[in-house]
């Protein structure tokens, strides 16, 4: 990889908004008054030290996943490059399935991730719900100037009346009623003197829009729903159409960054702000909305719905389960914060929706993890190798110290030790009775050299009576110790790794695959469980070296020869780390 920490990000089409905005003082005007309000509020406010002003607004109703990464990467770094500020908000305005298990697991993924949401010396951390006032008053005033009606049609009735996409939708017999009546019924509403879905509060715009979110939007429902911020102080709650204008515009947001399907709202966006500020609740600049296209992966699934199903049915152990594309359960796989930035600029952004191959996932893993990660040896599928020599050539001695470097890269981070002794522990296919051609490892006649080690000559096996392996033999060729004067005198073809059995340790280590077998799981509307992969994850038990026995959790190494591999941060035990494979060492997604 060349030198990334140095490397200037990409152009993209919202870093270009961003400079014209930049250049043509488009929001140097602003006033902040320190927190989120209305115009009179930010009037009593210094001009915004914040150049621009993005926000992250996730809905607390699960964990946040590789998509929402994109999205943390994208907004909290356009206000870091561009010496703003990322609020970090909580959409917590539905009252349903919103809980405060989802708002801690949420600050602390974009924590993991790399970013932080105190700037200018204050915290920027909000809840949708804090503005539930501000909504409401703001709701009344479109309300007092004719902008907003209170419709008693049901449901059935209002869907039949809205048209089609070719076809111009039908006034409400109550679009046309005094503003009085409609702010009475608005306040019965918030009282309480009304059913759920007796009558909601909408927009009024134009039945006859040719887009039919403009075709007077419902703004607020009655929905008799605890809530996790207010409690029962509130039985109507704002649409989210009409409440993310708002949020972003009492937080003095520049540019409101969302995902495509979103781009049909953006009418309702303006029209609300705009008359918002006719009504003087807000000031301009008012915010702008841009949308990106969001993240597809292949092989994975990213809607919130899906994973909780996974979760809730039991296919994975729970968010964290390594093979989840949660953050939680990608830090547990072994994935850094550094792959998964490195990942979101490598995609890069755009406005059009395409699937991104799970290889470059895996790809920007190997580049972080290729520098970072110690070397260690292990072995995966141990079969016992025998020297049989070994008395010949060390007499009594059990054991043969060898060493490695950490890092064949980096001298400076020292050398591992490890033993080599009579009985050593090897990998079964690293052993044939019959080689083909080109198999360089060992067979009966055959010379191979243990890495790091001495170069040996096999001599045969050992079977049990099923005609299972049991133990490879071979001999030790004396004066050919890697790294000493004689190693290379006598010259090999194939390379093992290996780890000796007097002091290897014992760990179990989990071998992941994809979760599911087709590249787009939920194409088509197919129930992604049935293609979900039997195999996704195999528990083996492993010989590494000891030295692994200090691992940490979250210590991640590299598995000469079988990929990177993390010890798990919640299985580990001091002395017994368990191991994740995160990834393997080379592209073995068939493409
Ligand atoms: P879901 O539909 O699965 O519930 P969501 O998009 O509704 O997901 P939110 O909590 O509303 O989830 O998302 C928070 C932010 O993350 C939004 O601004 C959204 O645009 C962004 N986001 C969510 N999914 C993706 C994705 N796959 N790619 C890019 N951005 C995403
Ligand atoms: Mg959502």
């Amino acid at each position: 990889m060349s030198d990334r920490s140095t490397a200037a990000p990409a152009s993209n089409f919202l870093r270009a908004v961003i400079e014209k905005d930049l250049a043509g003082g488009t929001y140097a005007a602003r006033r902040w008054a320190r927190s989120p309000g209305d115009a009179a509020h930010h009037a009593t406010g210094d001009p915004d030290p914040a150049r621009i002003r993005t926000r992250f607004p996730p809905e607390p109703n699960g964990y946040l996943h590789i998509g929402h990464a994109k999205s943390v990467c994208l907004n909290f770094g356009l206000a870091r490059d561009y010496g703003g500020v990322c609020h970090m908000r909580f959409d917590d305005t539905n009252p349903e399935k919103e809980s405060v298990e989802y708002v801690e697991s949420i600050k602390d993924s974009v924590q993991w991730l790399g970013f932080g949401w105190d700037a200018f010396g204050a915290s920027h951390l909000y809840f949708a719900s804090d503005y539930f006032d501000f909504m409401y008053r703001a709701a009344e005033s479109l309300i007092c100037a004719g902008h907003a009606y209170i419709d008693e049609q049901t449901p059935d009735q209002m869907r039949a009346n809205r048209g089609t996409l070719t076809e111009a939708g039908t006034d409400s017999p109550w679009r046309n009623r005094p503003a009085g009546e409609s702010l009475a019924l608005f306040r019965d509403m918030r009282d309480g003197k009304h059913a759920d879905g007796a009558m909601v509060l909408r927009a009024k715009i134009d039945m006859a829009s040719p887009n039919i979110n403009m075709r007077d939007p419902a703004i607020y429902r009655i929905k008799r729903a605890h809530h996790h911020n207010t409690g029962d102080t509130w039985c109507i709650y704002p649409m989210y159409t009409y409440a993310h204008p708002l949020e972003d515009a009492l937080e003095g947001i520049t540019h409101s960054i969302c995902t495509l399907e979103f781009e049909d709202q953006r009418p309702f966006y303006d029209w609300v702000l705009e008359r918002l500020a006719e009504c003087g609740l807000l000031a301009h600049p008012l915010p702008k909305q841009y949308e990106f296209a969001r993240l597809n992966l292949t092989y994975v699934v990213t809607s919130k719905r899906k994973l909780m199903q996974l979760v809730t049915e039991k296919h994975v152990s729970g968010w964290d389960d390594p093979r989840m594309p949660t953050l939680v359960g990608l830090r547990r796989r072994g994935y850094t914060p550094e792959a998964i930035q490195l990942f979101a600029e490598r995609i890069g952004v755009s406005k059009a929706d395409s699937w991104i191959d799970y290889s470059t996932l895996e790809g920007a893993l190997r580049d972080d993890l290729d520098a970072r990660a110690d070397r260690a040896m292990a072995v995966l599928d141990p079969v016992k190798l025998t020297l049989t020599n070994w008395d010949e050539v060390f007499g009594a001695r059990a054991t043969e110290p060898c060493a490695a470097p950490v890092h064949p890269h980096h001298p400076e981070r020292g050398q591992r030790s490890f033993n080599l002794s009579r009985d050593v522990w090897i990998e079964r296919d690293d052993f044939m009775e019959v080689a083909p051609k080109g198999y360089h490892r060992l067979f009966p006649g055959n010379r191979t050299r243990l890495k790091y080690g001495y170069v040996i000559e096999c001599t045969g096996c050992e079977k049990d009576a099923d005609g299972r392996i049991t133990a490879v033999l071979a001999t030790l060729v004396p004066d050919t110790k890697s790294g000493t004067p004689g190693a290379d005198s006598v010259k090999v073809k194939g390379v093992i790794t290996w780890v000796g059995a007097v002091d290897a340790l014992a760990v179990d280590v989990r071998l992941y695959d994809r979760l599911f077998t087709e590249a787009h799981p939920d194409a088509g509307g197919r129930d992604f469980l049935s293609v979900m992969n039997a195999d996704s994850v195999r528990t083996l038990t492993a010989f590494v070296e000891p030295g692994l026995a200090g691992a940490a959790p979250e210590a991640r190494f590299q598995f000469e020869r079988h990929g990177y591999f993390v010890a798990d941060r919640k299985d580990s035990v001091p002395g017994r780390p368990v191991f994740n494979r995160a990834v393997t060492l080379k592209d073995s997604w068939g493409k």
